[in-house]
């Protein structure tokens, strides 16, 4: 009767809460131990003009953490709870020197590719942009070669202390892009207001696009561009998956593209043979 199904429905509701709590505790433990174990890859993902014949632009470096008994955790799912543990900044520091690692393997090789990499701003915010900045120069990251993305969300709660955050890291050399941008619900003003070089449209706006409720995508994306256009801030689409985004995206003057349409975040190997095979035989 109703009153028994409603009783499941708590349990089950009880039980998934239970199960999703205990897998975030398993996870806040794990990332503790990976802190000195490892277990950390990057996987790469490249991002291609859309204005020069589709040439490839740079590269997108992504977290990946492989734990001994959880396997493979996604950063959609151990980024937040690194977040929420006060772990973030040990886990963005990871990333930063495997960037690091790989750019100088690769300046060895004389491959000359830029390189992104997402930062927490929980990171920022807690280590002043100046600072991190010279931190990163001293890790042997490459100013004006490196792009250093911030989610749009993040910055939205403290805009003043970011400002001078992503001043700090832009006056040691490091271009600064704006991730996910539209997600955050804050103006289109914040992008005059803070000194960046690349704003990010969040896929999820890329994705409706084609789709029956593209019209306000469509009006975003375009008031996007144009405003980044007249300040001078290159523009890259996240999430491309189709070639008819991707032919509208160059109508509309969009400067670069990434998305599985071109290729997945690959393995550092794999991206290499796939992107990198001629312009190494060259160099070596
Ligand atoms: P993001 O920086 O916006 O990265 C793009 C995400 O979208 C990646 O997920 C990528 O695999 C996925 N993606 C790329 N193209 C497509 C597409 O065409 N379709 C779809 N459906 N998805 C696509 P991933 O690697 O799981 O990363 C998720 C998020 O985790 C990243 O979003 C970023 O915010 C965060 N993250 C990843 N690595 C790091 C890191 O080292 N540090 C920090 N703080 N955050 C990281
Ligand atoms: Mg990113
Ligand atoms: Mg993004
Ligand atoms: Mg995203």
């Amino acid at each position: 009767g109703a009153k028994a199904d409603g009783r499941n429905a708590v349990r089950l509701f009880d039980g998934t809460l239970k199960a999703a709590a205990e897998r975030r505790s398993q996870i806040a433990q794990a990332l503790q131990r990976s802190l000195d174990g490892g277990g950390f890859s990057l996987a790469l993902q490249p991002k291609f003009s859309l204005r020069d014949g589709q040439a490839l632009a740079g590269v997108e470096a992504l977290l990946r953490w492989r734990d001994d008994e959880l396997g493979e955790v996604p950063p959609a799912e151990f980024i937040p709870i690194a977040e929420s543990s006060g772990l973030i900044s040990s886990f963005d520091g990871v990333t930063a020197k495997l960037v690091s690692d790989l750019t100088q393997a690769w300046e060895a090789r004389g491959i000359d590719l830029p390189i992104a990499f997402n930062l927490s701003a929980a990171t920022l915010s807690s280590v002043k942009g100046a600072f991190l900045g010279e931190v990163f120069l001293r890790l042997g990251l490459r100013p004006g070669r490196t792009t250093i993305e911030i989610t749009e969300s993040a910055i939205m709660g403290h805009v003043s202390t970011a400002q001078a955050d992503i001043e700090g890291l832009v006056k040691a050399g490091f271009r600064v892009a704006i991730d996910d941008f539209g997600t955050g619900y804050s103006s289109l003003a914040y992008l005059q207001a803070l000194p960046i070089q690349e704003v990010k449209i969040d896929r999820s706006f890329v994705a409706r696009l084609g789709g029956p409720e593209e019209r306000g995508s469509i009006a975003i994306i375009r008031a996007v561009l144009a405003i980044a256009e007249a300040l001078g801030l290159e523009t890259v689409a996240e999430g491309v998956e189709t070639e008819a985004q991707l032919a509208w995206l160059k109508t509309q003057g969009c400067h670069r593209a990434q998305g599985f349409l071109f290729s997945r975040p690959l393995p550092v190997a794999e991206f290499e043979e796939r992107y990198l095979c001629t312009a190494a035989r060259r160099a070596g």
